[in-house]
């Protein structure tokens, strides 16, 4: 075994179930192992939920939503700012446990625990500011009034790609919002929320309020959609499960935040400086090895500039230090699983026999104990190549060159997905033109910065439904209550 990792595997938590405050672990119930994708090293086995403790999770969090309501959105939100405090507090711990079960490398994995506690901390802020309205009436001495009352509970579905940050979107809001939470997190990425659940715990959160669970998906989704009990499902993951579960949600109208999968376009003007914009465009691109739905995957560079830029991109990218990201140095984590090197190898096969050139990578790393793969950029992509379609979500950027901004905009807007989106340019009427006519929930102009919690989050098209974070986000978790009241 790699002694770095030996020394860091006493940090990996028992994997447990988390039940109204009891925690319950492997026992007599089936269990799935976790690996460690950067060595394929079985770091532990996660219990499966039985129905029983289905059934017992979402009665805990009915049970403990006619309290937690009641709180005053102050208390609530000081609870969650001890979350965000105790984060900041165990952050190195929390890092390593990422890092061992999902790839990233360390910086990484500190990086979005900086994002966990910034989460926890605008939602304790945002809590406090549901005003609801009133409305002045047509009538005379009748007073009308729009109230915000939370939902109940919350079934949130969190995935592996940022399994702290994603989970921590869905349960920080709720909290914010009074509603209680059964949370679901990734099968390959457990043990980030048992340290993060514990963490929930020691901060005050009451029984019952967090509830987490682990087994089979569908089972999981198929029990918790079909409860009376549950009333709001929010779920981070692929567009096939997304559209399973709004079908299931709807046969309860229950609210549903969907957050989908995307294919980013970046736009490069002619007016921009190509080295600079490559520079910062290989450190977004193959940040968490490509696995984020809204990773630039589609550059459209204008053809003046397009040698410049990707002569600069493939510089970057093959320069990149790929490996075990508890290694100083290295930039580039393995991929979280065999499913995505397998997906990565036959998208490049098929751009491959449909006549794209491969500029770097392309292949899996040399050192094959993990799920490795090269960062890698591909251009001549005919109309046929798979890629152009659909979201690698993984390290592969596809390089398009256009003449006019227009004919990029109207080719980026051909799929069914609009979820990130960016650009680059100096010029105001170009930048106005992209904000009027790209199809997609977010447009980032000369940044690649995308997701601070301050603004929504959320997918156009087949990219989702509903947003996250920013004030958008939490009035989701509310039903609206509008009240006329008079004298007799
Ligand atoms: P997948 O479709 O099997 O799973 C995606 C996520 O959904 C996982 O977290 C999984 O645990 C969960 N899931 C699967 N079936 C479920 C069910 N019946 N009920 C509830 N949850 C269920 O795909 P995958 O191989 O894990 O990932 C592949 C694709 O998923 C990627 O190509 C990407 O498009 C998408 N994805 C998107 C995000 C995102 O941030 N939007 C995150 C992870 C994966």
């Amino acid at each position: 075994m790699d002694e770095l990792v030996k020394n860091r595997l006493t940090e990996y938590p028992d994997l447990k179930l988390l039940i109204d405050g009891v925690w319950a672990s492997v026992d007599t119930r089936a269990s799935i192992a976790v690996t460690n994708p950067a060595t394929r090293e079985v770091l532990g086995f996660v219990p499966v939920a039985t129905r029983q403790d289905l059934q017992m999770a979402v009665e805990a969090a009915s049970k403990a939503f006619a309290h937690w309501k009641k709180r005053t959105p102050l208390d609530r939100s000081s609870i969650l700012r001890r979350i965000a405090d105790l984060v900041r507090e165990r952050k190195d711990r929390l890092a390593v446990i990422l890092t061992l079960e999902q790839g990233k490398t360390l910086a990484e994995s500190q990086g979005e625990l900086t994002a966990v506690a910034d989460t926890f901390d605008w939602m304790a802020e945002e809590g406090r500011r549901v005003y609801g309205r009133i409305v002045p009436s047509r009538f005379p001495n009748v007073e009308q009034m729009v109230i915000y009352e939370p939902v109940g509970v919350v079934a949130a579905l969190s995935p592996w790609n940022y399994p702290a940050a994603l989970g921590a979107r869905k349960v920080a809001t709720a909290l914010a919002a009074g509603c209680t939470v059964v949370l679901k997190p990734a099968e390959e990425t457990p043990g980030i929320w048992v340290a993060l659940a514990e963490l929930c715990v020691d901060a005050g959160v009451p029984n019952g309020v967090l509830n987490l669970v682990f087994g089979n998906p569908s089972e999981i989704s198929d029990f918790l959609l079909s409860h009376p009990a549950v009333k709001k499902v929010s779920f981070t993951g692929s567009i096939p499960v997304g559209l399973m579960l709004a079908e299931k949600a709807a046969r309860s109208l229950k609210k549903i935040t969907l957050e989908l999968g995307g294919h980013s376009p970046v736009f490069l003007a002619e007016d921009t400086k190509p080295e600079h914009v490559a520079r910062l465009a290989v450190a977004s691109k193959f940040r968490n090895a490509g696995q984020i739905c809204h990773s630039p995957t589609r550059f459209f560079i204008h053809s003046k500039i397009y040698q410049r830029f990707v002569e600069s991109f493939v510089e970057g990218a093959s320069a990149l230090r790929v490996g075990n990201g508890l290694h100083q140095g290295v930039q580039m984590g393995p991929l979280a699983n065999g499913r995505r090197v397998k997906a990565m190898e036959d998208l490049v096969a098929d751009a491959k026999q449909n006549g794209s050139r491969i500029l770097t990578g392309g292949e899996r790393c040399s050192d094959d104990r993990g799920h490795f793969w090269k960062p890698t950029v591909i251009e001549d992509l005919s109309e046929n190549v798979r890629l152009l379609r659909e979201e690698p979500f993984g390290p592969i950027a596809l390089m398009i060159p256009f003449d006019s901004i227009e004919e990029a905009v109207t080719k980026a807007n051909q799929l069914s997905v609009g979820l990130g989106s960016f650009a680059f340019t100096n010029s105001i009427s170009t930048a106005k033109y992209l904000q009027d006519n790209v199809e997609a929930g977010s447009l980032s102009i000369n940044t690649f910065t995308i997701t601070p919690p301050e603004v929504p989050f959320g997918g156009w098209k087949l990219s989702g439904t509903g947003s996250e974070m920013g004030s958008e986000g939490l009035i989701e978790h509310f039903n609206i209550k509008t009240v006329l009241r008079t004298e007799v």
